[in-house]
């Protein structure tokens, strides 16, 4: 797998800290499982979160904290031999999904081309997961973010101004970006998208679609 698009370190140090939501965590997860290079750089931001964390409280994380976390972040690097999931999902999401395969998914149409699945998250959860699966040549409408998201490319490939997005490549945005993804690979583009707030879109016509796409 050729990563070309990685998680920022704002992000893999508020997943080394704990403070993602539930979405970002399953997604920050599933790329660390297939991205060496972002593994490497959580190693680092790991202590440096800890370290934060220790001076903004004035006292050390407590030992039982630090080793959850730790936990936590060794069971997504190096999972156990024991767990041998049955699905061409990242681990993460497969553990989630029920061991699901991608091909078995029941997606709902949302608009010509464009089929998505809710990912069942914890109630009361204030981030939201969805697969989202857009067929060749699809254009996503423009749109900008209401709050931080993350893409991750499952399947197929897209492109936009931040270039091309391809099976392990992960689209860091903040609320300031707009793009617009156009799929370029001869199949269907997959992907799992983690939001916290409704996308907001530019035009009209996206502002029509949007509640069927639900994003
Ligand atoms: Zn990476």
């Amino acid at each position: 797998m050729n990563i070309s698009h990685h998680l920022d370190d704002a992000t893999l140090l508020a997943f080394a800290a704990g403070t993602v939501g539930e979405a970002h965590g399953i997604l920050v997860a599933s790329h660390l499982a297939m991205c060496p290079t972002c593994r490497n750089a959580l190693r680092k931001a790991e202590g440096l979160g800890g370290g934060i964390l220790e001076s903004q409280a004035g006292q050390a994380v407590s030992d039982v904290c630090r080793a959850a976390t730790l936990a936590s972040l060794d069971a997504v690097i190096a999972p156990k031999e024991t767990y041998k999931p049955k699905s061409d999902l990242p681990l993460a999401l497969a553990r989630i999904m029920g061991d699901v395969n991608l091909a078995d998914i029941h997606w709902h149409k949302r608009a010509p081309g464009v089929s998505v699945f809710d990912v069942p998250l914890s109630k009361g959860s204030k981030t939201k997961l969805k697969l989202v699966k857009l067929g060749k040549g699809r254009t996503m409408p423009e749109h900008g973010h209401g709050g931080e998201e993350l893409t991750l490319i499952l399947k197929g490939s897209y492109h936009d101004k931040m270039g091309r997005f391809s099976p392990g490549d992960v689209a860091d945005l903040d609320a300031e970006i707009e793009h617009q993804p156009i799929v370029d690979s001869d199949e269907d583009c997959i992907c799992v998208i983690a939001f916290e707030t409704r996308a907001i879109y530019k035009t009209i016509l996206a502002k029509l679609v949007q509640p069927f796409v639900g994003i």
